[in-house]
């Protein structure tokens, strides 16, 4: 007999439900995305393949998953186990977590932060994504919401890392990120950011970046094949980006973030130089 808030429920007549695991003073919880059999039968969450490749994850994070909070998107069985191809998924999500998971960590005085595993925990934790779509665009950034006491940091699912152990390392580093929230507490990088008003100003600040010895970044917009941005960053210290059109919102938006100038279609021979070297330099390092 499942309780009164499950009534409504897509999953109502799947096996379980499997609530959590961990301490009541747990200062760090994971969310995944719903038990498989494994799970129903030892009443616990990531009790299987995936739960073992996460038991090691947090281990070479430098934590102990016995004390952690261990949770679901959703406490009952999906039909094959398959979340990205049921029809009710959003649905079921939505539903469990709203009367489970997130009141559970609301009123919990103890939790810092919250670690979607994939998707689904990440897309109804942040409202972003899609359930069953990939996770790559979310996976090591703080999400911040003022409407949780708690820093949000998704990243990828074990049960990918099964499938393709390539990014195994890049999510111990995301969990070793979280643990240290966990531990001090979310402080936001400081950031300075420029911004050139004038071509000359773009040449100058790239050429600035160009003499760094330290990694750049470059992240280049080109919808529908057109350069729209070029952004040029030496880790969170500096930021300069290059607009060839006026395109209204991005610019906007960047500007409301404190991040861009409009340079004008000017500067765009100039900087497309200066990009090629950086390129081309060792201490640069492209992003998608
Ligand atoms: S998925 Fe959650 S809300 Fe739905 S029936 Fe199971 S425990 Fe209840």
């Amino acid at each position: 007999m499942k309780p009164i808030e499950c009534e409504g429920c897509p999953l109502y007549d799947a096996p379980g439900p499997v609530a959590g695991s961990g301490p009541p003073d747990a200062s760090i919880c994971f969310v995944g995305e719903a038990p498989a059999s494994d799970e129903i039968a030892s009443g616990l969450p990531f009790t299987g393949g995936a739960g073992r490749v996460l038991s090691v994850l947090v281990r070479k994070a430098g934590g102990d998953r016995n004390y952690c909070w261990i949770r679901n998107s959703v406490r009952c069985q999906v039909p094959g186990n398959d979340m990205g191809s049921y029809e009710h998924a959003e649905a079921a999500i939505q539903h469990c977590s709203e009367n489970f998971l997130i009141p559970e960590l609301e009123e919990s005085p103890h939790v810092k932060v919250v670690v979607p595993l994939g998707n689904s925990a990440n897309w109804i934790l942040t409202r972003r994504g899609k359930v069953g779509e990939g996770i790559y665009n979310f996976r090591g950034y703080p999400y911040v919401d003022p409407v949780y006491k708690f820093i949000v940091l998704p990243t990828i699912h074990p049960a990918a890392l099964m499938r393709d152990r390539t990014m195994f390392n890049v999510v111990v580093t995301d969990l070793r990120k979280a643990f240290r929230i966990a531990n001090e507490g979310y402080k936001r990088p400081p950031e300075e950011f420029q911004i050139p008003s004038t071509p000359f100003e773009v040449e100058a600040a790239v050429e600035t970046l160009l003499q760094a010895k330290v990694p750049v970044t470059i992240d280049i917009e080109n919808p529908n094949g057109q350069l729209v941005v070029l952004g040029f960053g030496i880790m969170s210290l500096c930021h300069v980006c290059a607009f060839r059109r006026r395109v209204r919102r991005p610019l906007l938006e960047n500007r409301r973030r404190g991040g861009a100038g409009d340079c004008g279609d000017q500067s765009t021979p100039c900087v497309a130089g200066r990009a090629r070297r950086l390129c081309n330099s060792s201490n640069t390092r492209g992003f998608g």
